[in-house]
C-alpha cells in the first residue's frame, strides 16, 4: 500500500496507528501544515522509515502561520518532501490570496534552487495560479496535485506539464470527480487517503486506504482491479525515480 497525502499527525490517535501504517504501507507521505509542525511531527515519526514528513504551510493558515515562512524557505534544502503548500482561491481565504501566492511563489523558487523536490500541492479554485508559478520554475521538482477540482482545461495544462495527481476514495464518489479522474492519463495517477479531513460515512480514510481508489479506477479504465493497482504501483516507481539522492 501506499499514500501520497495524509495529515498523520492530525488524526486523533496518530501515536496509536504509526505502527501499522510503517507496517501496512510502503510508502507514506505525512504532510504537515506549519513548519513547526514538521519539525515537531519529524522528531516524533522519527524511526517509522516508511513514513516520510514533508514540510509545509498550508495556504488556509497562511494569515496565522505567515511568521514562520523564513523557517520554511530555510528548511527546504533539508527536506526531500515539501507538502501541504498551495494556494485556496476559494472565497473563504480570498482576504489572504495575495499573501499564499507569495509564500508558494517563494517555496517553488527555493525548491528549484535546491535541485528539485517532490511537492504535494493544494489548488482549490487556484488551479491557473499555481501552473503559472510552477511553469516560472521548470526545474522546482515533481509537482504532486492534490484533490484536484480544476476546469478541464486546467486539467489539460497540468497533463501537459507532467504534474502528477493524487486522488482520493472520496473524490470518484462525486459524478465531477470521477469525470475529472477520467481525464488524467493513468500513467500520472497517485492514491492519496487526505486523512483525517477526507472522509467516508463519517470515518477517516485510513493511510492504508488510499489505494482503494483502485476499485473504482479499474471501472474507469475499464480493467481488472489488479491491472490498476499494477498501474499505481509503477507510477510510484516512476515517482521514487525523482526522489532526492
Ligand atoms: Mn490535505
Amino acid at each position: 500500500m501506499i499514500d501520497l497525502h495524509t495529515h498523520l499527525d492530525l488524526y486523533p490517535n496518530a501515536l496509536d496507528i504509526l505502527a501499522r501504517v510503517n507496517k501496512e504501507n510502503r510508502f507514506t507521505l505525512a504532510v504537515t501544515t506549519s513548519p513547526r509542525a514538521w519539525v515537531a511531527t519529524s522528531q516524533v515519526f522519527k524511526g517509522h522509515e516508511n513514513i516520510k514528513v514533508a514540510l509545509g504551510l498550508h495556504p488556509e493558515v497562511a494569515d496565522q502561520k505567515f511568521n514562520e515562512l523564513d523557517l520554511l524557505l530555510s528548511s527546504i534544502h533539508k527536506a526531500n518532501f515539501i507538502g501541504e503548500v498551495g494556494i485556496d482561491g476559494s472565497a473563504r481565504y480570498s482576504k489572504t490570496f495575495e499573501k499564499q501566492g507569495l509564500i508558494f511563489d517563494n517555496t517553488i523558487r527555493e525548491c528549484e534552487k535546491v535541485g528539485g523536490r517532490i511537492i504535494s500541492i493544494h489548488s482549490r479554485g487556484a488551479a491557473s495560479k499555481i501552473l503559472s508559478i510552477i511553469r516560472k520554475y521548470p526545474s522546482c521538482g515533481t509537482p504532486i496535485l492534490h484533490w484536484f477540482c480544476g476546469s478541464i482545461t486546467e486539467l489539460k495544462e497540468a497533463v501537459e506539464m507532467k504534474c502528477f495527481f493524487s486522488v482520493n476514495p472520496l473524490m470518484l464518489k462525486s459524478k465531477k470527480g470521477k469525470d475529472l479522474v477520467s481525464r488524467i492519463p493513468s500513467k500520472l495517477v497517485l492514491p492519496e487517503s487526505d486523512g483525517p479531513f477526507a472522509t467516508l460515512n463519517n470515518k477517516p480514510i485510513m493511510p492504508w486506504e488510499a489505494m482503494d481508489i483502485c476499485t473504482d479506477l479499474s471501472k474507469i479504465w475499464n480493467m481488472p482491479i489488479s491491472d490498476s493497482k499494477r498501474q499505481m504501483m509503477s507510477n510510484f516507481e516512476r515517482l521514487n525515480a525523482h526522489f532526492p539522492q
